[in-house]
């Protein structure tokens, strides 16, 4: 699935909806919906407040399934892009702590998910990869 979106706030949700809607194909023996759309939810959130700060922009979301039990993701923004991703994400390290920002999102992103991958570029964006 590909989709992509604008970066206003109420689109974690239809996120969230989308990835929700497309692993229902998923053997349902797999209870494992619920830590995807918590991952799916940080990075969104992430691009929509950190990516597009103050700007409006849009997001590119890619889900794939393999052998009917691992999923792929990739979302993706083209927005002000991180300076130091290493730094990034430390838990507790964040650039919004006046916005009540824990620094946590990719914390929880590292522990729903099996893995987590960040390329991004200063002035050019970031992609987000997570893998279970
Ligand atoms: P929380 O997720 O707990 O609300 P947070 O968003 O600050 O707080 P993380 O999600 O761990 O914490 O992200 C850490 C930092 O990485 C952010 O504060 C921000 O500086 C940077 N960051 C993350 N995603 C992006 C992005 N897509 N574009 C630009 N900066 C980002
Ligand atoms: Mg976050």
């Amino acid at each position: 699935m590909k989709v992509s979106f604008p970066s206003y706030s109420e689109n974690e949700r239809f996120a969230r909806v989308a990835v929700s809607g497309f692993l229902t194909q998923l053997d349902p023996q797999i209870d494992e919906l619920a830590d995807v759309k918590t991952a799916v939810s940080e990075g969104v959130t992430n691009a929509i407040v950190h990516g597009y700060r103050n700007t409006l922009g849009e997001i590119f979301m890619q889900i794939r399934i393999f052998e009917n039990r691992h999923v792929y993701i990739k979302i993706r923004d083209k927005g002000c892009g991180i300076a130091d991703v290493e730094q990034a994400m430390q838990p507790l390290f964040t650039t919004a702590p006046e916005e009540e920002r824990a620094g946590l999102g990719f914390a929880v992103m590292e522990s729903f998910m099996d893995k987590v991958k960040v390329r991004s570029k200063l002035g050019e964006g970031t992609t987000l990869i997570l893998e279970k």
